[in-house]
């Protein structure tokens, strides 16, 4: 894409209003623009970034046999009232709104209740069982504190997975899968060695169950890390487990700063024995069925990796997630050498576009310091410079938004930095 025709550009001040760091850049930069407190809409670059999160994400629930739907934001208050999640009493975070007529509806702020209720209709034998289904889809809180920028939004898309199982045991082998692949998706959006695994609070239907949480000096959580094991406790149960790792039994817990990016729970049968979800099976009686969910915030995500890596110049982004490969700068200066320097980056990146490697190309008629500076703030990993010097050497300079020297490399040798 050519920066000049872009329609966000960037800006030097961040909004007054706005005291997170993600929000802050990624404002400045023109990947959100900020609605309201904790309400964000995605420009073109920040939905760029948002759609390589959630196709990481999508990839990794495929790949465990969730199955993907899209369950409507508008909520039926019958089907809450059955699991008594309606009342504002225990659901503070609830939007309602009505009906001409007068009916109250809800905005969904998770999905147990209606998915359990339409499972009903599919699941009926044994055979049917085990079955995950997933969405990313945009739920409704009505957050307290929305202070923590597109970490925490009153609008904001999650993937929720909800797992169905004959017993136990089937659960759990499906739980465990769940586990790796939340680990595959930290890992692969550059989170991975800052993200441990947290022992939690399980509910009524199992010992504990488990978050993800990345350490993050913005996060609102407190976690008890283990080196030894690299997993962690949280704040629920520290005491429960007399500060004891409870997967090692290492005491050597070190308290941290963290954000919880994605959790995992065993829902046992309560909200199977709600919506009345049963199975027939192998002798013909009528078996409860055994849920999990499982959730992940992509804006969460994406807010995390800006605060956890960004530096003092602006955002740093991993490879997996960046909106472009690679930013291509044209310093064509002034004189005779601008048009010899702007054909052959037009050139190159003709030649970027036909390989199929997404590239943001700064055509735009301003000073190299202003392009740098544009470049440091939008954070794409790579940079290849072409300028009247660059041609002379017939090379051109590459150089990682991350750090490190810069090279200059032959065109030939492109393909190489891909
Ligand atoms: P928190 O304790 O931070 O409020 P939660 O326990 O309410 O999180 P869940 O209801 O389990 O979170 O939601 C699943 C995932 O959705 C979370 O792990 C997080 O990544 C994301 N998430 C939750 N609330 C928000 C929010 N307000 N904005 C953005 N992402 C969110
Ligand atoms: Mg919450």
């Amino acid at each position: 894409m050519r920066q000049s025709e872009l329609f966000t550009t960037t800006r030097r001040e961040a909004p007054t209003d706005e005291v997170a760091r993600n929000a802050q850049l990624l404002i400045r930069a023109g990947y959100i623009h900020k609605e309201m407190a904790g309400v964000y809409s995605l420009l073109p670059l920040g939905l760029r970034v948002m759609e390589k999160i959630i196709s990481i994400i999508r990839e990794e629930m495929n790949a465990i046999g969730g199955q993907e739907v899209a369950l409507s934001a508008l909520q039926d208050k019958a089907v809450w009232q059955k699991s008594g999640r309606w009342s504002d009493d225990v659901v503070d975070v609830w939007f309602k709104t009505m009906l001409k007529s007068g009916t109250e509806l809800g905005l969904g702020f998770t999905h147990e209740e209606p998915l359990t209720s339409l499972m009903v209709e599919y699941i009926h034998s044994y055979r049917d069982l085990p079955r995950a289904v997933y969405q990313f889809q945009t739920k409704f809180r009505n957050e307290t504190r929305a202070k923590s920028g597109i970490m925490r939004g009153r609008e904001f898309v999650m993937k929720d997975l909800y797992s169905f199982s004959r017993d136990n045991a089937e659960h759990e082998k499906f739980y465990e899968r769940a586990k790796q692949a939340y680990t595959r998706v930290f890992n692969r959006v550059g989170l991975g060695e800052r993200t441990y695994i947290t022992y939690a609070s399980g509910g009524t239907f199992s010992k504990y169950s488990h978050e993800f949480q990345t350490l993050c000096a913005a996060g609102e959580d407190t976690i008890y890390v283990c080196d030894t094991c690299h997993s962690a406790v949280n704040d629920e149960i520290i005491d429960e487990c007399m500060h004891t790792c409870p997967q090692c039994g290492s005491r050597d817990l070190r308290t941290e700063t963290a954000v919880e990016v994605g959790n995992i729970f065993n829902l046992g049968t309560k909200f199977s024995d709600v919506f009345g979800l049963q199975y027939l099976d192998e002798r013909g009686v009528a078996q409860p069925v055994v849920m999990g969910s499982y959730g992940i915030g992509p804006g969460r995500v994406l807010g995390t990796i800006v605060e956890t890596l960004s530096d003092e110049r602006g955002i740093v982004w991993p490879k997996s997630v960046a909106p472009f490969a690679a930013h291509l700068v044209a310093l064509t200066g002034k004189g005779t050498d601008a048009v010899m320097v702007r054909e052959a980056t037009d050139t190159l990146y003709e030649n970027l576009r036909q390989r199929d490697i997404a590239v943001l190309y700064d055509d735009r008629d301003v000073q190299a310091g202003e392009k740098f500076a544009d470049a440091d703030l939008i954070g794409i990993p790579l940079r290849i410079v072409v300028s009247a010097k660059t041609l002379a050497q017939k090379k051109i300079e590459v150089s990682t938004r991350s750090g490190g020297e810069k090279k200059m490399i032959d065109e030939k040798e492109i393909h190489t930095l891909f």
